[in-house]
Order: C-alpha cells, then sequence, then structure tokens
C-alpha cells in the first residue's frame, strides 16, 4: 500500500507540538526586512533510506542539530523552493499556485539523488503550518508569509554519493511588499565575465549550489552601481539577478511581441513566468514567443527603438521593471512612464497577479487554506 512506500509522507501521523515560548512578533510591517523575522512553527519530515518519511512534525521554530559530517555541509546537497501565503481583505488565507512548486521542488530533488515524496503532502503540511502562524502573515496588498521549503541530505559521510538520509522542513517570514513606494525601476549589468548556467548544467533546478556563486559578480555589480546582474550565456539573455526576464518590443517583422528566453534546461522555470505567459496569451494583446535572443540583438532593438518593456519576473517582487542595460560599456536606456515607475504592460502584469494573490480575481491559481 502506499503508506509502506519509503517515498510517502503521511500526513495523518503529523504531530503538532505548539509553542511554549512565542517570538517577538512585528509591530510595524512598515519595517520588516525581507527573510529577517521567522514565524512561530517550522515544519520537519525526517527520511531515511531504510524507513522512508517518518512522521511529520509542525513544532516550536528552532535551530537544527546535525553531524558536522552531513553531506548537505559538503558537497551542497540541498534543494529550496520560494512561494508566499497571502491574507486577502476577508481575512482568508491563500497559496498561489502551490502544486507549481511542489512539482519544481521534487524536480530539483531528484536532480541531486534527495528523496521523492508526494507533492500533495507536502501542501498539506503548508498548509497546516501558515493556519496555526496565521497571526504571522501581514495584512494587506503586497504583504506575505515568505514561505521556505527546503530538502538537505544529513548523511555522515564525506562520501560523495546519494544520501541515505535526508531533512525536508518549512520556515515562513513575514515580508512586505517588494517596492513600498510604487516600482523602483533598476539598472543592469550584463557583464559576459560570468556565467551563471550553461547547457547541460544544473540551471533549471533550485539548488543552494547554484545560489552561492552569483553573490560576487553581484556584489561586484553592485560596487559599480547596478542593482542586478543580466545573465547571458554565449550572449544569450538567461535571467536577471534571481529573476526570469522578459521583453516587449517590436520583433523584426515589426509585431509587438512579449519575449522571453525559452525552458532549455539553462534558466529557471518560474512560477511567476508561467503564469505572465499563460495571462499574455489570455490577453491577446501581442505575440508571445518563448525564445533565444542574444543581448546584442536587445541593443540593437534598443537603439533603434523597438524595446518598448523590459522587466524581470518572480514571485518576490512579481515583476522588476528594467530602466537601463549596461553592455561592453555603453549604456542601453528603456523606457519607462515616470508616473507609474514601470511600463504600462509591467504594471498590468502585476496587477493581474497581485489580484489573484490576493482573491480581488476569482482564479483556481488562487487556493484558500
Ligand atoms: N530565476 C531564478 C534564478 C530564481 O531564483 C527565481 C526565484 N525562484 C526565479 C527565476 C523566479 O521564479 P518564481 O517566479 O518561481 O519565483
Amino acid at each position: 500500500s502506499a503508506t509502506n512506500d519509503k517515498y510517502f509522507i503521511n500526513v495523518n501521523d503529523t504531530i503538532v507540538e505548539k509553542t511554549k515560548a512565542p517570538l517577538q512578533k512585528f509591530t510595524d510591517k512598515s519595517k520588516l526586512i525581507f527573510g529577517k523575522d521567522f514565524s512561530d512553527h517550522m515544519v520537519e519530515v525526517a527520511w531515511d533510506s531504510e524507513k522512508g518519511w517518518g512522521a511529520p512534525k509542525i513544532s516550536a521554530y528552532h535551530n537544527l542539530s546535525l553531524p558536522p559530517s552531513a553531506s548537505v555541509f559538503h558537497y551542497a546537497l540541498e534543494c529550496f523552493e520560494g512561494m508566499k501565503a497571502y491574507k486577502d481583505s476577508k481575512g482568508n488565507v491563500r497559496l498561489f499556485r502551490p502544486m507549481e512548486n511542489m512539482n519544481r521542488f521534487l524536480s530539483s530533488a531528484s536532480r541531486i539523488c534527495l528523496p521523492s515524496f508526494n507533492k500533495e503532502a507536502v501542501v498539506e503540511l503548508i498548509k497546516k503550518l501558515v493556519l496555526l502562524d496565521k497571526d504571522w502573515i501581514p495584512e494587506g496588498r503586497g504583504y506575505s508569509l515568505y514561505l521556505r521549503p527546503t530538502l538537505i541530505a544529513t548523511q555522515k559521510s564525506l562520501g560523495v554519493g546519494a544520501s541515505n538520509s535526508a531533512l525536508l522542513f518549512v520556515i515562513a517570514s513575514p515580508v512586505g511588499p517588494y517596492y513600498p513606494e510604487g516600482f523602483k525601476p533598476v539598472r543592469l549589468i550584463a557583464d559576459d565575465r560570468y556565467v551563471r548556467a550553461w547547457t547541460g548544467g544544473p540551471g533549471a533546478y533550485k539548488l543552494g549550489s547554484n545560489y552561492a556563486p552569483t553573490i560576487f559578480p553581484q556584489l561586484d555589480a553592485a560596487k559599480k552601481g547596478f542593482s542586478q546582474v543580466l545573465w547571458l550565456l554565449n550572449d544569450y539573455v538567461t535571467e536577471v539577478g534571481t529573476m526570469n526576464m522578459f521583453v516587449l518590443w517590436k520583433n523584426n517583422q515589426d509585431e509587438l511581441e512579449l519575449v522571453t528566453p525559452p525552458l532549455d534546461g539553462t534558466i529557471l522555470p518560474g512560477v511567476t513566468r508561467d503564469s505572465i505567459l499563460k495571462l499574455a496569451r489570455q490577453w491577446g494583446t501581442c505575440k508571445v514567443s518563448e525564445k533565444l535572443f542574444t543581448m546584442a540583438e536587445l541593443a540593437k532593438a534598443i537603439k533603434e527603438g523597438r524595446v518598448k518593456e523590459a522587466f524581470g519576473a518572480g514571485t518576490a517582487a512579481i515583476v522588476s521593471p528594467i530602466k537601463s542595460i549596461n553592455y561592453k560599456g555603453e549604456e542601453y536606456p528603456i523606457p519607462i512612464d515616470e508616473q507609474i515607475g514601470a511600463g504600462p504592460f509591467t504594471n498590468k502584469v502585476a496587477n493581474a497577479i497581485m489580484d489573484i494573490q490576493y482573491g480581488e480575481t476569482d482564479s483556481d491559481w488562487s487556493v484558500v487554506v
């Protein structure tokens, strides 16, 4: 039966131990800093190759105790997710397309030989956590409880190999809007000395090991006055910072086209990216393409005045309008509506997604907990 399966988490076995020492909750939600505060509880499920997944546990947020030999510390056997719980104007708690995050979580886990799991169970555990810590979800449009499902290899061995034990956990952090005072368009640098991911590499998975090497180029860009790195691969535009990249332009056939790089294994399959593509195809106001384009092509289009808007897309900000790209020492400015701080299409995307996340628009993408 399914319950004897080593890759099956039985939610019915969940042990809930409420905290006896509630944490200091934010008093001024406008002062929240991303990922600094954590809610009262966390989810944990341990796995080992003999017994499979153990009973899930929800208990007080706490430190982990692991042997220094655990593979997570040596070979970065770790993957994670980033998603949010929202409180709507009626006080309901909502998740946005949570199964999409679980599909990616499982795909990341498989890439580094971490154990499989029934995705529905993890969504159920997340629902239990957000209901228990409901008071930690700040109210208001743009506010949310950021959720960090994580899976780590706990095997006590320095051997480079698949782990025979693992720990899945979920922690939650109250966060404010990415743009508290309206959009803040960013300046990017497309620096071809650095590559984030490559053909055949692990760029399509949310592995911790994909992120550590991006911090140095990011700091390098910041030192030069740029807010984000535009990641190129052999001059092909791939991603921006930790977001997927979108351009709205008049293409070579003089058609208005929304273009984003394809899921060829070198970019993360963003949930926001997928949502924007689906919305744009529904709207039908422009051609929508997932295709490769080079920075040279983009630079040429900017020079010819064909680029209408460009933006990054991801869970943290939904969209991040781009006002210029520095490429081979030259600055390429992209139009921004000064009143909005973004182009009209970028703004429409942000509002449409937020309306769904906060239950203002009915959609099966928004899951009431
Ligand atoms: N690319 C990278 C490298 C990311 O880390 C993220 C954030 N998860 C994204 C794109 C956007 O993905 P999502 O829309 O699922 O947040």
